[in-house]
């Protein structure tokens, strides 16, 4: 199985100067753990999680930018989902954005969609 065959959900982003209360209610109502953020030419600029939320509630940050992950460990639609699971065990992370050639996010895939296809067989 590859990375495109994950079933897609509509993909819902953040922008850098987006006020962190915004989102986490973002979080919360759509029920999801990771969101990408874009940048104003709707490049990958970052990722949040719910853990960054709670760093920022910690510390009274309120812009997203400030908490906001800039490196980022990405998927390509071509790997397999093998190599994501891999990818996601070696860096101790949960949800990797989908990402084509320009940078665009295309979606995201996290644990949980691979523990749901292995579920499936
Ligand atoms: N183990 C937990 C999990 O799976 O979400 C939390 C640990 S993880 C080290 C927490 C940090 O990783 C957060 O600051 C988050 O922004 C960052 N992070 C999550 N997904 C990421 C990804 N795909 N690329 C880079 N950093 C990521």
């Amino acid at each position: 199985k590859m990375v495109r065959d994950i079933e897609s959900k509509p993909v819902i982003i953040t922008h850098p100067t987006d006020p962190v209360k915004e989102v986490a209610l973002k979080l919360v109502e759509n029920n999801i753990n990771h969101l990408p953020v874009v940048d104003s030419r709707g490049k990958l600029a970052g990722i949040v999680t719910s853990w960054d939320i709670a760093d920022a509630v910690a510390r009274g940050k309120t812009k997203l930018e400030e908490v906001m992950t800039r490196k980022v460990i990405i998927a390509r639609e071509d790997e397999s989902v093998d190599i994501i699971a891999r990818r996601i065990d070696k860096n101790n992370i949960s949800g990797l954005p989908i990402v084509d050639k320009d940078s665009k996010v295309k979606g995201m895939i996290t644990a949980e969609d691979i523990s749901r296809l292995i579920g499936k067989k």
